[in-house]
């Protein structure tokens, strides 16, 4: 009997208005996801990376194709201003489908490693091995980008994948089983299935052979110990409180600007948004005021001349409030944006900075994920690098001052996946890059060559011409103690005894 089908209903969030529906995928088709998506790995798995790369090449024109389809696509499911959508989500996922078109075939080709010569005779090798069907389970906030780079990276190496798009945005979540099924790829090589937790959950629980997880901490962790239980490798890639330190000796007007953007694009519902702003002491005042100057200039709204977006989740605007709220009655002071008893019912938040607070504050320690910005000033390198790192995530920080030193000296300190220095959250847009957190910021890293591999089982490989009878290590072991002690002693003191060495090597090949 056909398992029914729940209709889910897409409501755009800045308007409030539906803009489609969606048929949820009923947890009893977990098993046929995975037998299909096992049957067509056969096949996929054959190719070579140059053959799956020519449906890579399609799925990029169809994109290059509909831009502005996507574009307006992501931007009416998300709440987000229409040119992030094309800058942050479509620009990212053509540029890994060409990065990974240049250097797929060179990252995943057999690699050739040196062998020590004691192991004379011998040839290393590394093979990339795909490993099967790759769970991927992605979020709202970017909900192209996060999931197709990594379906793209998992179909690369080899994998079939299963989709499990964020049920906040199932828009784009079809617009992506819409874009794939349009490039033609094979029966079963990607499938999407549409839902929230429980589908997320029963997919988690259906035995992938990798979960590619993008999402909360909470989450992430239900994840990992489920994948524990059938030790299922994953990557996690999770949330952040991104500092922003911006030093007296930088370029201030430009900091200004660069932290508006850098705390409210994407409405500041970024992994890697400036969450903490800490301005060095003697210039607070006068960066302070530049800043509020600079956030008076943004429009918000959703077409192509805003700058800042709705919210896409309503819930999220709920923990955005409630941190702001404990703040202000901790003492904090807000510098700009509205008290949150006149907060309106839309999904538009004001662009809030807030001063005065302290470091056991919720806006400090929790992720915001929301346009709320607190300042904070400092007085040293050491006291800012301690207070940056005064916190349970480490996912990207930003540097601004025009002394490279140190620049170079405080990001070499920063527990942190990343750390921007005069800009900030762009480490992610350059694919050669990795990417991913420290601490609860995430487990493994993805983009680059890892991004590629992590798909693959990595095989060492070890190869003998066979010609030889024996080895020196097989047996007899009779009388070859003493001259094994020998032969290492001569290997590997400072100065290698080379003669000694090979009289000693002769001598044991004699006792074979
Ligand atoms: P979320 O954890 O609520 O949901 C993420 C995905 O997991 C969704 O598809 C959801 O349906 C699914 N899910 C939820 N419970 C599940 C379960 N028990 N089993 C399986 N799947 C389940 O996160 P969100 O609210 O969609 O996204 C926002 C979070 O993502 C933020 O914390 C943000 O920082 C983080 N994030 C991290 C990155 C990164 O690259 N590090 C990027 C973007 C967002």
């Amino acid at each position: 009997m056909e398992a029914i089908q729940e209709k889910l209903k897409i409501i755009a969030p800045a308007t409030g208005e539906q803009i489609g529906e969606v048929l949820e995928t009923p947890v009893s088709q977990v098993d046929s996801f995975y037998q299909k998506g096992r049957t067509a790995f056969k096949q996929w798995s054959s190719l070579t990376v140059a053959e799956r790369g020519k449906y890579l090449s399609l799925l990029k024109e169809i994109m290059v194709e509909q831009m502005e389809e996507i574009a307006k696509t992501v931007a009416a499911d998300t709440g987000k201003v229409v040119t992030e959508a094309l800058v942050a989500d479509i620009m990212p996922t053509l540029d890994s489908i060409d990065h990974i078109l240049k250097h797929g075939e060179e990252v995943l080709q057999r690699q050739k490693v040196k062998t020590p010569l004691l192991l004379i005779g011998k040839k290393s090798f590394v093979e990339y091995m795909p490993r099967g069907v790759v769970l991927i389970i992605s979020p709202w906030n970017y909900p192209l980008q996060l999931a197709m780079v990594p379906m793209i990276s998992a179909l690369a190496s080899g994998n079939t994948v299963i989709l499990k798009p964020s049920e906040v945005t199932p828009l784009v979540g079809k617009c992506i089983e819409e874009l794939f099924s349009k490039a033609g790829f094979p029966i079963g090589v990607v499938q999407v299935a549409h839902g929230g937790k429980e589908v997320g959950a029963a997919f988690t629980n259906g035995k992938p052979d990798y979960i590619f997880f993008t999402g909360s901490v909470r989450t992430g962790k239900v994840i990992q110990q489920v994948a524990a239980k059938e030790l299922i490798p994953t990557t996690l890639e999770l949330g952040g409180k991104d500092p922003m330190i911006v030093f007296a000796d930088a370029h201030l007007e430009r900091a200004a600007k660069g932290a508006a953007w850098a705390a409210f694009t994407n409405s500041g519902q970024v992994c890697m948004s400036a969450e903490r702003l800490y301005v060095e002491k003697t210039i607070y005042p006068a960066f302070l005021s530049l800043l509020k100057k600079e956030i008076l200039t943004l429009k918000q709204g959703t077409d192509e001349d805003s700058d800042v977006g709705s919210m896409t989740f309503p819930a999220q605007k709920e923990i955005v409030k409630d941190q702001l709220v404990e703040a202000l009655k901790s003492g904090a002071k807000l510098e700009t944006g509205l008290l949150p008893e006149q907060w309106g019912d839309g999904m538009f938040l004001p662009l809030t900075i807030v001063s005065n607070v302290n470091h056991e504050m919720k806006l400090i320690q929790e992720e915001s994920f929301g346009p709320l910005l607190p300042i904070i000033p400092f007085e040293s390198e050491e006291e800012v690098i301690r207070l940056a790192n005064d916190t349970v995530y480490g996912l990207n920080a930003s540097v601004w001052t025009k002394d490279r030193d140190k620049a170079r000296r405080v990001a070499s300190q920063l527990v942190s996946g990343a750390v921007v220095i005069n800009d900030a959250i762009i480490s992610i847009a350059n694919h050669g890059l990795p990417f991913g957190g420290a601490k609860q910021s995430g487990i493994g890293r993805y983009h680059g060559d890892a991004g590629l591999r992590i798909f693959c089982h990595e095989k060492a490989i070890i190869e003998d011409n066979g010609r030889k009878k024996t080895e020196i290590h097989w047996y007899p072991y009779q009388d070859k103690y003493p001259l094994f002690i020998q032969l290492f002693k001569s290997y590997f003191r400072t100065n290698r005894d080379w003669l000694k060495f090979t009289q000693t090597y002769l001598r044991i090949l004699k006792k074979n």
